[in-house]
């Protein structure tokens, strides 16, 4: 069976799905040939010469992957033009968000191929090898603190210096899910002062264990939903935690939002009077802008300037870390594909296993209904 990886089409998108290493790794499990269309890995500084010392057979165009490779590994869904490209009875992995996008899975199963979707692998323990999502999330965070010292006039750490003291800078991570984690972890090792808020109480003690200081509001609410997830809060716990974090907008630096819930649009936390009160130069990266925003002032995808503070809403941070995410991403869809390839050179969907069930969105052309949420792990 021959794998194929071709170059991402989606504008702006800078990482490749299966890396130089991964390719060898292929190949060693006793797939045929892994088909890498040339440049595919430039962006995230995987050369052409990489891929061909790994094993890989290059080829110039994305229509001689799709023609030639009985599975497809890409970062993003298949555009429209590579939609027509699929070959019947072929197997595309990718991260498809089915349910945001289900006319482009109509036109998949038209095709007759069979599909899986990264973002739809349940999210347990045996799985977390394949976890593209927290891969991604742990980018995002680590990102969005570099993007806001970017922009932030001042250092992160406190210094003394002969030129003056300098006070730490304060930041607020609102969200201790994956990225809000990993955005904690980064601003803490640069030295800032760094607190962190969620609905679930389990995330205190891991907020605690970063060195943050974890607030709280009065009102006692278990956010914590199906799976682990979050839920939908109480008007009157948003009402208070809105009243916190304006309290904090008047001390806090940077306001790092990742408040996300499952298949709903992402909380509005941080109303226009909140960036009335921030100090000039203050900065916020909205992390849910993808899903319409934490932050009022949030513009999808820019940078946006309201009395000073900057709002930052870019949706692809990991694309902007390429080779670390690619990295990372790779490792995720190899160890995917190589547990449905028991034995050398046989792929084989089973469709018992609960992570290949959770993932599969089509199967030679039909759509399959969505899996049902596993247990909280
Ligand atoms: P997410 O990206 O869906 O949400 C980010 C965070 O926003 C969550 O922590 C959520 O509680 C919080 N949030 C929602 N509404 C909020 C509000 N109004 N105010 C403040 N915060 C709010 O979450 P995620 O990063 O995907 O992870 C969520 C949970 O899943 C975590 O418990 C995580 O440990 C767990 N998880 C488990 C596995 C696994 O077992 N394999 C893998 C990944 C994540």
């Amino acid at each position: 069976l021959n794998v194929g990886v071709p170059k991402e089409t989606f504008p702006d998108e800078r990482r490749v799905a299966v890396t130089p290493a991964n390719v060898a790794v292929l190949l060693k499990k006793g797939y045929s040939k892994v088909l890498v269309q040339r440049g595919a890995g430039a962006a995230a500084d995987f050369l052409d010469s990489a891929y061909e010392k790994a094993g890989a057979t290059l080829v110039d165009d994305a229509a001689a992957v799709w023609s030639r490779a009985n599975i497809v590994l890409k970062v993003r869904g298949p555009s429209l033009d590579e939609v027509d490209a699929i070959q019947e009875n072929q197997t595309i992995i990718s991260l498809l968000q089915p349910a945001q996008n289900k006319d482009l899975v109509e036109r998949i199963a038209a095709r007759h191929a069979t599909c899986f979707a990264m973002d739809m692998i349940p999210r347990i323990s045996r799985a977390q090898v394949f976890d593209a999502l927290s891969s991604m999330a742990n980018i995002a965070g680590y990102k969005a603190v570099l993007e806001a010292s970017n922009v932030f006039g001042r250092f992160l750490t406190g210094q003394v210096t002969a030129a003056g003291k300098i006070p730490p800078c304060k930041v607020l991570v609102i969200g201790a899910g994956v990225a809000g984690l990993s955005a904690i972890a980064t601003a803490r090792r640069m030295g800032a002062i760094v607190r962190g808020f969620d609905t679930r109480p389990a995330a205190r003690e891991q907020v605690q264990s970063l060195g943050a200081e974890f607030i709280e509001v009065e009102i006692e609410e278990d956010g914590s939903g199906a799976g682990g997830y979050a839920k939908e809060m109480s008007k009157e716990f948003i009402e208070a935690e809105m009243k916190l974090f304006k309290d904090q907008a008047k001390e806090v630096d940077i306001i790092i939002t990742t408040a996300l819930i499952p298949g709903k649009p992402a909380p509005k936390l941080i109303k226009m009077d909140m960036l009335d009160v921030m100090k000039p130069g203050s900065v916020i990266v909205d992390l849910a802008a993808e899903a319409g925003g934490n932050c009022e002032a949030t513009k999808k995808g820019e940078l946006a300037v309201y009395n000073d503070v900057k709002v930052i809403g870019y949706t692809d941070l990991p694309s902007r870390l390429p080779t670390q995410s690619s990295t990372l991403y790779s490792n995720n869809i190899t160890k995917f594909l190589l547990s449905m390839t028991p034995q050398e050179k046989e792929f084989g969907i089973d469709l018992s296993d609960e992570v290949v069930r959770g993932a599969i969105v089509t199967q030679k052309g039909d759509i399959l209904p969505p899996a049902p949420r596993p247990a909280p792990p």
